[in-house]
């Protein structure tokens, strides 16, 4: 079976592995991000010599994932110091003569979910990332949906909870979806981290009822088999049962589907690959790369 190289490419750390086709991973690294000079030299020494026949690659973005494109391979509008234009693909090709595949962490980890997880008997679905900031990809009858760049489903629009006055932490819309939802908007609202508030705080019957809506849009929009639902702040499992009634809530009994009704809670669930998602996911984008090339 063929060796395949994966990078986790993150805003705060990065993870370099080696695995195999069958998602297992044989090696793991992590180092901080800091210039993309210092820390591509550390993912070039990681995989010099150990054989890889494809690098797949789940990165921070914003980026560019469209083949084709003047600036495909990029990091692109990123205010992450230092990184604003990086062209991945291309220091990646420069070092290494192998196929790469390169897109979002999330639509990494959709494809890992599809792959070897939660979604591994569905032709679609949907992952979402619940942490410093939210993002969603998608993979729709086996395919990562890509379009003019990749969907930014994090930056939604949600109708305000009535016992909510925070502003909003998103720098360009406020009180979006990641402006209300994502893990910095829980501290600044209730003063301590998600982590620290209580099982029962009314924090999470708000933070279901954001999530909830997305949701909602989400599969009248995509019609997703399958919703995985991970980051930071969905470690708080409580959040799942809430969201499932809230939504139902919302659909107001719309759909006529087993998914949104009696079966939601295998409808609308944890990752299978646990901590592991996003190294995952970028050893199926390599395994999609070995496979295409
Ligand atoms: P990132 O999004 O940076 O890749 P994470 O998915 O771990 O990383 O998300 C980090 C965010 O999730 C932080 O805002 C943090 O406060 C929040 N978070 C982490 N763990 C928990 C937890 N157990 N409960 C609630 N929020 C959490
Ligand atoms: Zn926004």
């Amino acid at each position: 079976m063929s060796l395949l190289g994966a990078i986790e490419a993150g805003g705060t750390k990065f993870v370099c592995g080696i695995g195999k086709e069958d998602g297992t991973v044989l090696e793991r690294i992590s180092f901080p991000t800091t210039t993309p000079e210092e820390t591509m030299a550390q993912v070039v020494s990681f995989f010099e010599g150990k054989g890889v026949e494809a690098i797949g690659a789940g990165s921070f973005g914003p980026i560019d994932p469209v083949k084709g494109s003047p600036t495909y391979g990029r990091i692109t509008t990123t205010p992450k110091p230092h990184w604003s234009q990086f062209d991945m693909v291309g220091y990646l090709r420069s070092h290494f003569n192998v196929p790469i595949e390169f897109d979002t962490d999330v639509n990494g980890a959709a494809l890992g979910e599809y792959t070897w997880g939660a979604a591994k008997d569905a032709d679609s679905c949907l992952y979402i990332t619940v942490g410093t900031g939210i993002g969603a990809g998608a993979v729709v009858n086996g395919e990562l949906v890509h379009g003019l760049s990749h969907p930014e489903m994090g930056h939604i629009m949600v109708r305000r909870h009535p016992k909510d006055s925070y502003e909003g932490t998103c720098p360009y819309h406020g009180d979006c979806l990641e402006g209300v939802a994502a893990g910095p908007s829980l501290s600044r609202r209730w003063g301590v981290q998600g982590a620290e508030l209580t099982k029962d705080h009314p924090a999470w019957e708000m933070e279901a009822y954001y999530l909830a809506q997305a949701l909602m849009n989400y599969i009248l929009i995509l019609s997703p088999q399958k919703i995985v639902m991970g980051g930071g702040v969905m470690k708080q499992l409580q959040l799942f049962p809430l969201i499932h009634s809230q939504l139902q809530q919302l659909l107001g009994g719309y759909l006529q589907l087993d998914e949104t009704n009696a079966n939601i809670a295998d409808y609308i669930v944890p990752p299978q690959l646990g901590d592991n998602a996003g190294l995952c996911g970028a050893l199926a984008l390599a395994k999609k790369a070995l496979a295409e090339a």
